[in-house]
Parts: C-alpha cells; sequence; structure tokens
C-alpha cells in the first residue's frame, strides 16, 4: 500500500512553532508576503487582474500598505492597476446619480425636534462603491489558513508536531478559537486546550510578576522573560500585528 505523504505545512508549523509568538500568525505573515510579492512578480500586467482589482477597489489597508514595501519594487504594475481602480471608481460616481431632489424636501416638525437626519440621498452611490469583491491577498491568506487548521487538527496528536506545539508561545486567541471551531475528535479538543492552558497560565504569571515589579526596589530582578512578556499578552490575545486587520469601516 502506498503510503500517504506528509503535506508540507506538517514541516512548516513544526517548524515555526519554536519561533516567537503564534506559529500560525507567523506563517500567514510570512505568505502575505510572498502572494504580494508573487503578484507583483508575475501577475500584474493582465485584464484580469486590473478588472478584479477594480472591482475589489484595490488591496484592503494593510495589504495596499504591504504591496508599497513589495520586494520588486514594481511601482508602474502598481500604478497601472491603481489607474484602473480609479477609474472603476469614477464611472460608478458617473453612472450613479445622486438623488438631490430629496434634499430640497423640509423635515418634518417631529424629525427636527429629535434632531433626527434624513437618510443620504448618496445613498445608493455609497452602496455602489463598496468592493465587488474582496481583497484577493485576504482572500489567499483565508485559504492559507484554513490548510493550517486542517493540519493542526489532523496532526496535533503526532509526537513530533505535539512536541513542537506544546514547546512553543502556543496559538493566539483569535487562532485558538478558530481551531477549536474546526475540530471534532474529543482527545484532540483536550489536548490542545490542556496545552494553550499551560502555556496562558505561564504567561498570565510571568506578566504579573512583570508588574509586581515595577518599583524601585525590585525593578532589578525582572527576567527576560518577564520583560517582555507584556508584549506577548498584547499578541497572544490579539494576534501578530496585521494578521487580522483593523476589522472597522469609516461608515
Ligand atoms: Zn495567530
Ligand atoms: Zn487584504
Amino acid at each position: 500500500m502506498k503510503r500517504e505523504r506528509t503535506p508540507m505545512d506538517y514541516f512548516e508549523l513544526v517548524e515555526t512553532f519554536p519561533k516567537r509568538g503564534c506559529a500560525l500568525c507567523n506563517l500567514l505573515r510570512r505568505d502575505e508576503t510572498r502572494c504580494i510579492d508573487g503578484m507583483v512578480y508575475g501577475f500584474m500586467d493582465t485584464d484580469e487582474m486590473r478588472e478584479a482589482f477594480g472591482q475589489s477597489r484595490g488591496l484592503c489597508n494593510e495589504h495596499g500598505w504591504l504591496l508599497k514595501q513589495n520586494k520588486f519594487g514594481n511601482v508602474l504594475g502598481i500604478a497601472k492597476l491603481y489607474a484602473a481602480t480609479i477609474g472603476e471608481v469614477l464611472s460608478i460616481i458617473e453612472s450613479t446619480p445622486v438623488q438631490s431632489d430629496a434634499s430640497a424636501v423640509r423635515p418634518s416638525r417631529l424629525e427636527r425636534l429629535l434632531n433626527t437626519e434624513r437618510r443620504g440621498s448618496a445613498q445608493p452611490l455609497a452602496d455602489r462603491l463598496e468592493p465587488e469583491g474582496r481583497c484577493m491577498v485576504c482572500e489567499r491568506i483565508d485559504e492559507r489558513e484554513a490548510d493550517y487548521v486542517q493540519i493542526i487538527d489532523q496532526y496535533l496528536t503526532d509526537g513530533r508536531f505535539q512536541a513542537a506545539f506544546e514547546q512553543s508561545d502556543g496559538l493566539c486567541l483569535p487562532h485558538f478559537r478558530h481551531v477549536l471551531r474546526h475540530m471534532t475528535d474529543p482527545s484532540r479538543i483536550d489536548l490542545l486546550v490542556t496545552v494553550q492552558t499551560h502555556i496562558w497560565r505561564q504567561l498570565k504569571a510571568e506578566v504579573e510578576s512583570f508588574a509586581a515589579k515595577q518599583n524601585y526596589e525590585h525593578a532589578d530582578e525582572v527576567t527576560e522573560a518577564e520583560g517582555e512578556s507584556w508584549v506577548r499578552a498584547i499578541a497572544g490575545m490579539g494576534g501578530e500585528r496585521g494578521v487580522f486587520g483593523m476589522n472597522r469601516r469609516s461608515d
């Protein structure tokens, strides 16, 4: 019988667990950069790309700025894509009339009393300016994230994988939730929760100890692990920088 090959992502995770921070966040940060560099290097100057970019109104905030830092410095490709994107935005504005007559309607007495605003007549334009597709880097990262979650579920009880996970900083809270939602095997769920709990108990103790030593008498007793424990706590609860985005809108 042919033995199933161990997937590359298994090895990627095993090798990433010993590094500082959530392994999923770390791998996704790397994948983001790879995705952007791959995009910049190979597929930018095509009609499909210009159309997709126009539909998603460019990349999201995080990935747009990451695009600026692409290692190939392909400024021309980026300029062409964003010219197409702005073109799309302009054509939507030109083809979506703002209902100017609505502004002529006087607010009722009740509306004036309650100081409530009428729904803006430019609402349809705002709606049409919403992206019609997701940021393509976000989309790719979601796929990669699903792959890693699948591997964690499948291999958590594998000896080498489990040992690497136990010695890691654990998962960040958003990724812990994600993996928990995906898992169905009770013994694996149990193992994940046990290991993660142990890691967070230790982190909590370090943060508390760090806080307790913030005074003249004990300041020089702060260990290296305690000294940066509060930064690990930020990453542990919210994920590494840039992985989850700001998740906020301006409206
Ligand atoms: Zn994470
Ligand atoms: Zn994005």
